[in-house]
């Protein structure tokens, strides 16, 4: 089986790595020319961390990244809703890691090439369009910077091309832009001193005015300093938002009034955003669900697929999730579009509903209570949001996204025993 991937994000890389860790041949297309490590942070929760280490790169990610202890959230005046330990301090086998998207990216991107060779990974392939038969599907690319036209054929095609998905725009032709939630945000990254005990991620506000902040390197940390990694949120009702791109980069000007006052005992959150170099701006948006991902011989998988509201730090981890239950399907599929459709039945529904539930605030909902409750602050949270009420909106939201500690820690492995070679 030879399986033509689109797109070399996180979804797309993982998904060449679990192929291969299958026995299944594939070739990535790329648009970019050349893979640069972009973004700043993002979180792996344990369930993608699980098929991570799994592919064998547990021990890269330790060394790269900040294993999170803790899940805390304030509201807007510095004080404490909320926290709960996160990864193996909450009862999971795996940690739930923090990380610099752009090292997630070189680590995956070296293991690619390291283990399929550099050859099954080409950059500068746009995707424009695919026609399939009963025997396979072809795909076609405008070659970059030139513009010439390539065709390659495959069993399979796997559209992993992020939210302006060209896979998704032919399965899909009328769907259009994706959806602005009316929110907009910002993002950086510098170097600081650590914050709390090194490794908590922090949300702070409320629904209009939330910020984000957590650790991202261990290499930092090694160092006995912090790569933090901070998101403001705000919201920017009737702005009509410009198309989403990871590469725009702002003065803080744009955001900064409304958080000046955001110094607390514990984080210096205002200051910190004063003294960053870069800040990216980003709309914040999804798509509504599909009734479909595979069509024959093509799916889609991670933000083509199901692009969602950055809720509950989900996107990456999704994704990674949806790669290797692709090849585990495949590999188990007595023809590759019943995989295809075995994948789907798996992840879709769950996908689906995570996308719906990230338009109704998702875990962060406590802030919102505690904004709605109590604007001006509290003496004692239990006064106004009683404990059993924070623990349940905690637990659904992770049994909803497949991540609760006992559906990740018992599940049957989607690894897949490589035929022995003849
Ligand atoms: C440059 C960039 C920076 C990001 N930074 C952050 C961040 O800081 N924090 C965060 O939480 N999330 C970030 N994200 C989003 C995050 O990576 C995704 O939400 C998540 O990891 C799902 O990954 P994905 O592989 O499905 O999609 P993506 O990560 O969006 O990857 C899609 C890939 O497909 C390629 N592609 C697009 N169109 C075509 C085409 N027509 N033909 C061929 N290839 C195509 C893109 O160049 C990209 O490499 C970023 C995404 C990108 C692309």
């Amino acid at each position: 089986m030879q399986v033509l991937i689109v797109g070399g994000g996180i979804g797309g890389l993982t998904t060449a790595l679990s192929l291969h860790a299958a026995g299944i041949n594939c070739c990535i297309y790329e648009s970019v020319v050349s893979l640069r490590a972009l973004g700043v942070g993002i979180n792996l929760q344990p369930n993608a961390v699980r098929e991570l280490t799994e592919l064998g790169l547990g021990d890269a990610l330790a060394e790269t990244a900040i294993e999170t202890s803790t899940l805390a959230y304030y509201n807007k005046h510095g004080q404490l809703i909320w926290s709960e330990p996160r990864g193996r301090a909450a009862g999971y086998r795996w940690p739930q890691y923090s990380i610099h998207r752009g090292e997630l990216l070189i680590i995956l991107l070296d293991a690619v090439r390291a283990r399929l060779g550099p050859e099954w990974i080409r950059t500068g392939h746009h995707f424009v369009g695919f026609e399939q038969d009963s025997f396979g599907v072809t795909a076609r690319f405008a070659r970059r910077p030139d513009g010439t036209s390539v065709m390659a054929r495959g069993d399979i095609l796997v559209g992993a091309d992020g939210i302006h998905s060209s896979v998704r725009a032919q399965l899909y032709p009328n769907e259009g832009k994706p959806v602005f939630s009316g929110l907009i945000h910002w993002r950086g990254a510098l170097e600081a001193e650590p914050f709390l005990d090194g490794r908590t991620q922090v949300m702070i506000g409320h629904h209009d005015q939330r910020s984000v902040v957590y650790p991202i390197s261990a290499k930092s940390q090694r160092r006995g300093r912090s790569l933090v990694n901070w998101l403001t949120l705000l919201a920017a009702p009737g702005e009509d938002a410009e198309r989403e791109n990871w590469d725009r980069r702002v003065g803080k000007e744009r955001f900064f009034e409304p958080f000046k006052h955001w110094n607390f005992p514990w984080l210096p959150l205002a200051d910190l955003i004063a003294s960053t170099a870069e800040i990216f701006e980003y709309p914040m948006s999804d798509r509504d669900p599909l009734p479909a991902w595979t069509f024959g011989r093509v799916t889609l998988l991670g933000d083509a697929a199901h692009p969602m509201r950055p809720v509950g730090s989900q996107a990456g981890s999704q994704g990674v999730v949806d790669a290797r239950v692709l090849a585990h399907a495949l590999a188990g599929a007595a023809e590759p579009a019943k995989g295809l459709l075995d994948y789907e039945a798996t992840r879709r529904p769950a996908m689906n509903e995570v996308v719906l539930r990230n338009r109704q605030y998702g875990p962060e909902i406590v802030m919102q209570m505690a904004e709605e409750r109590a604007p001006g602050g509290f003496n004692n949270i239990e006064d106004i949001i009683p404990r059993h009420e924070l623990e349940d909106v905690s637990l659904s939201f992770k049994k909803a996204a497949g991540f609760d500690p006992e559906t990740v820690n018992t599940r049957p492995s989607y690894g897949v025993a490589r035929p022995a070679a003849v």
